[in-house]
């Protein structure tokens, strides 16, 4: 059980971090949402996980391309829940088009949101982890941070990254309870898949059915979407104290994705 712990989750608005969120909380930890949407079908999420779980809920609507509203976002958790004990650090955007034709600023954006965000969460949030000598820190990286495919450049040297960043902490914090892990899932049914399928319809001349069939589940040899609560499976399981000595590892979730 979580009961007690306070989970600060990047990008639970929606899709993954959302489940992860819902996960954390019914196994009785208070958590912290963030990321955009309607505002009032924010506070309808947020409202519907403390009724459903008992648990507290609190949002911060910090733009995570913004260093400068991270240690804000932080700052929530510790004064609302007294601490942060499990940091998920998944927001992240996606942009698919050829090198030579991507907008810089999608360029800095997805390196901001989906790599450095992770870096500014960790500053702020490893002191209050190291000050209770327990820790969990989850990134949500991808099958895109083993393999590559054209036309996401950016997203895959983010994802790339975050590993490195992962490692890194992992041996930081090694001796203070503290795990630092990585899950990547292969293509999971959520907004964010859905709304690259007309770029890449373009990108590739292909009908939507196309893209489905010979993309994206082309590359999963289950031939099967991830679900989002089997993700949140998995991030509830790395902040057990099961999972005290898997650290610094990069856990696929991808059907056999990376396996080929
Ligand atoms: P999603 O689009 O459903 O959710 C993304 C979340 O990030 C939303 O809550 C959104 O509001 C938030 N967000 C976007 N920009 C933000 C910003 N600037 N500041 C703060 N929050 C912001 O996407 P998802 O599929 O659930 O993706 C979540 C994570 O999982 C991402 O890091 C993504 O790269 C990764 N991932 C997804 C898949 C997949 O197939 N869906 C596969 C592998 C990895």
């Amino acid at each position: 059980s979580l009961k007690g712990k306070a989970a600060v989750v990047t990008g639970s608005t929606s899709g993954i971090g959302l489940a992860i969120a819902r996960g954390f909380a019914k196994e009785g930890a208070n958590v912290v949402l963030n990321g955009f949407g309607k505002p009032e079908e924010i506070e309808r999420t947020r409202s519907a996980i403390e009724s459903e779980f008992g648990v507290k809920a609190a949002y911060s609507p910090a733009d995570l391309t913004k260093s400068d509203a991270i240690g804000g976002l932080i700052a929530l958790s510790v004064e609302t829940f007294g601490s942060v004990d499990i940091l998920v650090n998944n927001a992240g955007v996606q942009y698919v088009a050829p090198i030579e034709e991507f907008p810089v600023e999608k360029w800095d954006q997805i390196i901001a949101l989906n790599l450095s965000s992770a870096f500014h969460t960790l500053r702020a949030a490893v002191p209050h982890m190291k000050a209770k000598g327990w820790g969990r820190v989850i990134n949500t990286a991808s099958a895109h941070s083993m393999v590559a495919s054209p036309y996401k450049s950016a997203y895959v040297a983010a994802k790339h990254g975050i590993v490195g960043l992962t490692k890194t902490a992992a041996l930081e914090l090694a001796t203070h309870g503290i795990t630092v892990n990585c899950i990547s899932p292969g293509y999971v049914w959520t907004p964010l898949v859905e709304n690259q399928i007309p770029d890449t319809m373009k990108a590739r001349g292909m009908t939507k059915e196309q893209v489905i069939e010979d993309v994206l589940l082309k590359a999963q040899p289950t031939k099967e979407f991830v679900t989002v609560d089997q993700v949140a499976a998995l991030a509830v399981f790395l902040s057990s104290d099961s999972a005290s000595q898997i650290t610094g590892a990069n856990i696929a979730m991808d059907g056999g994705w990376t396996a080929q």
